[in-house]
């Protein structure tokens, strides 16, 4: 593709959030975008995430990002004209203590006021939304039957091949080097192919958007934190229809619609670590929460083990606005929901960009509220 050395505003991040707000801002018209990506399309943490999508949430804000992106994902395969493999089966919650039971109870007050469907369900009703599931010892269990996943991989390509009908330019293999600031404002980028002058840059770059935002000077308190994940050969369809979930037990567990399941959790201290290793650990710890719930999954073999990052924040919540350089915007920080809030986020943030009222006010996003002492606190995290 040809190299231009102008444009009416620069992506820089081909992942999910990237590819989103370059579909979202050509088609509320804007002109001239180009997107950069060091690697390739969904080479970062889209492409080796869980992608639940989920609308059970314990802030309003989540809450209604999250509700907002199940209606764009439930009609995304007619808007981009590509499959995005949508599989609502739902998310199944299960909390071990009184105090999860309590916390998950007003987030389902929350979520019902806010025409969230979500219900605390009976073990043996459970048993029936997940056969497979042995939870003797979890004392609730919540389920909203819109959640559920997506393919992450078919959906950044549904949006980015969409953006590139509309006019978007698409350059892999293209590193951004630096961002070019004049009187606090942002005039364009630099790259290993050369600059582009831009008078809109907008940082989508995942676990490295910090650094980015250091180019221009600009301290975010991000960090890059690996978290592993496994998937297992093929099974017989029905042991987990649904997204398992638990924010106490730090699992979350799915089978794919080819039988195949898909299971993560947490790294114990959430370190700081760029490191895209695996380890035995994980395998050994992840197994035995399996087998323990799944009891049906006993012996089967595990067929990929791999690693990928959540792009932390202080508050495990997203940062999305300007900074205190001039027309230099953020979408970032998503920890462990960034595939999920993608389409709402790359919406709202175009809608702002391009003279729209956004549909959800995200001014609470804005990255000083770390400086400030304001974190949001949500408690429904893994
Ligand atoms: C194991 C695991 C499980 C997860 N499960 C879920 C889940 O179930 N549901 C959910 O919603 N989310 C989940 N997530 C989180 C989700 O993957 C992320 O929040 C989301 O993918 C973030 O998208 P992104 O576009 O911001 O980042 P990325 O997909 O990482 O994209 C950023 C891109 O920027 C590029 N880049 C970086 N630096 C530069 C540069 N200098 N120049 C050019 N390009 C650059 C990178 O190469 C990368 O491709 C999970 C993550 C992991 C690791």
């Amino acid at each position: 593709m040809e190299w231009k050395n102008r444009a009416d505003a620069v992506i820089i991040g081909g992942g999910i959030i990237g590819a989103s707000t370059a579909y979202y801002l050509a088609k509320n018209g804007m002109k001239n975008i180009v997107l950069l990506e060091k690697d390739t399309i969904c080479g970062g943490s889209t492409g080796r995430c869980g992608a639940g999508i989920r609308a059970q949430w314990g802030t309003e804000m989540n809450c209604r990002l999250g509700v907002a992106a199940l209606d764009i994902f439930e009609q995304l395969d007619q808007e981009l004209g590509m499959d995005i493999g949508l599989n609502q089966g739902g998310y199944l919650l299960v909390a071990y203590t009184p105090e999860e039971v309590e916390t998950l109870r007003r987030g389902m007050v929350l979520q019902n006021s806010l025409g969230i469907e979500s219900r605390m369900v009976t073990l043996s009703e459970a048993r029936k939304i997940c056969p497979g599931l042995a939870a003797d010892d979890a004392l609730a269990f919540f389920f909203h039957a819109r959640d559920g996943h997506a393919d992450p991989f078919l959906t950044t390509f549904a949006y980015m091949e969409a953006a590139k009908r509309l006019g978007v330019r698409c350059f892999r293999h293209t590193a951004c080097t630096g961002i070019l600031v004049e009187d606090n404002t942002v005039r364009g980028v630099l790259t290993d192919k050369g600059e582009i002058l831009a008078p809109l840059v907008i940082n989508c770059a995942g676990a490295y958007a910090q650094f980015i935002a250091k180019m221009a000077g600009i301290d975010l308190p991000n960090w890059g934190e690996r978290h592993e994940i496994m998937i297992t050969e093929p099974v017989a369809p029905g042991v987990c229809p649904c997204m398992l979930m638990s924010f106490s037990g730090n699992y979350y567990i799915q089978q794919r619609p080819h039988g195949s399941i898909i299971c993560g959790m947490s790294p114990e201290g959430h370190p700081e670590d760029y490191e895209m290793k695996t380890t035995w650990q994980f395998i050994e710890a992840m197994s035995a929460i399996l087998a323990r719930l799944l009891p049906r999954t006993r012996g089967i073999r595990i067929a990929r083990h791999w690693s990928g990052m959540y792009d932390m924040t202080p508050d495990a919540q997203p940062i999305i606005g300007e900074t205190d350089v001039k027309n230099f915007y953020h979408s970032t920080g998503y920890s462990g929901h960034g595939f999920m809030l993608a389409p709402v986020a790359g919406k709202i943030l175009a809608q702002h960009l391009t003279g729209q009222r956004p549909d959800i006010d995200f001014s609470m996003l804005d990255y000083r509220r770390f400086a400030r002492g304001e974190h949001i606190r949500e408690s429904n995290v893994v």
